[in-house]
């Protein structure tokens, strides 16, 4: 059997204190793709107390020397873009393309923040009085949890330990228990980066032991977290007991609206980015389509014959676009909406089950589908799907559209495509959403905010805005 692979503790490979470990697998096949140490709260104990003494050399560093740490990752996780990709692509099925495009997007976090380290700027403001002089600091936090899901496992890594350390706060990372490989090739290169021990610590194991931990010990300040909504307000509930601050990354339910002047072919095209990437496995896809009824028919038949071309496959294979879900519950619940729908009237167009024959067989496979005739009483009119499915529904009035894309507990992500410019800018000030794409299928990029409205979260990923969630504002007042 392969070597166990272990947690990052101080600087140092150790294996969990409870002795577990736990198989990882490839969905795409079954196969088993690794083995990792399991740990729990104890584990995470030691990475909080390391991460603790470290934060006083650390955040004492000055800009410059923490940044030449981060610049040195960006190199490292650059140079492996291929090997990191083949680990995401075994253990969560993501195609090739994607998962290298993915460690880009993570190499460039660590270049952006080793940049903006250096732009942690206070402020003077004049006083009202003579013999008073007024300094504001920007100063980091302190020790910070990092909580990450499985759909992006090296990307999301990225995006909170990056603008953390730059900020000057040390970190305990608690990977997704499904993706921890590529988490540990990563801190296998942090540690090659030559960072402080105790500065960035990887714990695998337990994730309501360790949350609990995170949530309970004194020493940690912040818990940033991507993930469920569900497990979003635990952390919360939970951090409030000490107010630690806390940066919530949670689900969305993305409408995706297209009106009668948009150009039909873009909007295909950004429908399938927006949809079928990660075989619609992110908290930015879209999960209502709605089309207006003058070009709902032709747009349907151009989204289905988009989708015949699309190669579903194992996400180690060259030419897959869409690879498998990442588990059978996974798969479950795409086909529960898929049921649900047509027990309520909507019709397939394209797809509509499992993929079983061949090689198929061995992987939770959904064939790209699309619904139409779709009412919101339909599960997957409400309800999260994190499948390849698209759901039509057909709309006549702009109010009555942007109050039905509002119409939900999520706002993380909406979409529109028209080439009318004055409705451009309605629709970009009237969505309640705090990512909006106008003619722009895919809106990620490391320099702008990437956070959510309402139950969609708290706080912003990305460029100046995500380095501020590690940074704590002093007043200091001088008496002269
Ligand atoms: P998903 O359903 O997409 O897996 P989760 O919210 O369950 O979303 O998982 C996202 C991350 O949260 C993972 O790292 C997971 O291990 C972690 N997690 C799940 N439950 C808890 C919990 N009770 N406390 C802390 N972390 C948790």
């Amino acid at each position: 059997m392969d070597q166990v692979k272990q947690m990052f503790v101080n600087g140092e490979w150790i294996s969990a204190e409870s002795g577990e470990t736990l198989q990882i697998f490839n969905p795409a096949t079954g196969d088993t793709v690794g083995t990792v140490s399991f740990g729990d709260g104890r584990d995470a104990k030691k990475a909080i107390d390391a991460a603790h003494a470290a934060f006083p050399a650390w955040s004492r560093l000055t800009a410059r020397e923490r940044s030449k740490y981060l610049y040195n990752l960006y190199e490292l996780v650059r140079n492996s873009r291929d090997e990191l990709a083949a680990i995401i692509s075994a253990e969560m099925g993501k195609p090739l393309r994607e998962a290298k495009g993915e460690v880009l997007g993570a190499a460039d976090n660590f270049m952006w923040y080793a940049e903006e380290a250096k732009r942690v700027y206070g402020e003077t403001i004049p006083s009202s009085v003579p013999n008073k002089r007024i300094m504001v600091l920007r100063q980091p936090l302190g020790v910070v949890g990092a909580i990450t899901p499985w759909n992006f496992p090296v990307n999301m890594v990225a995006r909170k330990i990056a603008p953390a350390l730059a900020a000057g706060c040390t970190v305990v990372l608690k990977p997704a228990e499904s993706t921890p490989l590529s988490a540990i090739r990563l801190f296998e290169l942090i540690e090659q980066a030559g960072f402080p021990k105790g500065v960035v610590n990887l714990v695998v194991g337990k994730p309501e032991s360790i949350g609990q931990e995170f949530m309970d010990n004194p020493k940690l300040q912040k818990i940033g977290f991507t993930g469920s909504t569900r497990v979003g307000k635990l952390l919360m509930e939970g951090a409030a007991k000490q107010v630690k601050r806390v940066s919530l990354e949670l689900g969305g339910h993305a409408p995706f609206i297209v009106f009668p002047d948009a150009d039909l072919d873009a909007a295909v095209e950004g429908l399938f980015e927006s949809k079928f990437r990660n075989s619609g496995q992110m908290c930015i896809c879209t999960n209502r389509l709605y089309v207006h009824d003058e070009v709902a028919d032709a747009f349907a038949e151009k989204l289905v014959e988009r989708l015949k071309k699309a190669k579903v496959g194992d996400g180690r294979n060259k030419d897959t676009e869409i690879g498998p879900l990442v588990n059978e519950r996974a798969l479950k619940k795409v086909l529960d909406h898929i049921d649900d729908a047509k027990s309520k009237g909507g019709r397939i167009a394209a797809g509509g089950n499992r993929l079983t024959e061949g090689d198929y067989a061995k992987g939770f496979y959904c064939e790209p589908t699309v619904i139409t005739d779709v009412t919101e009483e339909m599960k997957i009119a409400y309800e999260e799907t994190f499948g390849p499915v698209v759901p039509i529904i057909r709309f006549q009035d702009e109010a009555a559209v942007v109050a039905a894309a509002n119409n939900t507990r999520y706002g993380l992500a909406a979409y529109v495509y028209t080439k009318d410019n004055a409705r451009c800018f309605r629709m970009a000030e009237q969505l309640e959403y705090g990512i909006v794409g106008i003619n722009d299928g895919s809106p990620t990029q490391t320099q702008a905010p990437f956070g959510g409205f309402k139950e969609s979260g708290i706080g912003r990923e990305g460029g100046h805005f995500g380095l501020e969630e590690y940074l704590e504002t002093k007043f200091v007042s001088f008496g002269i």
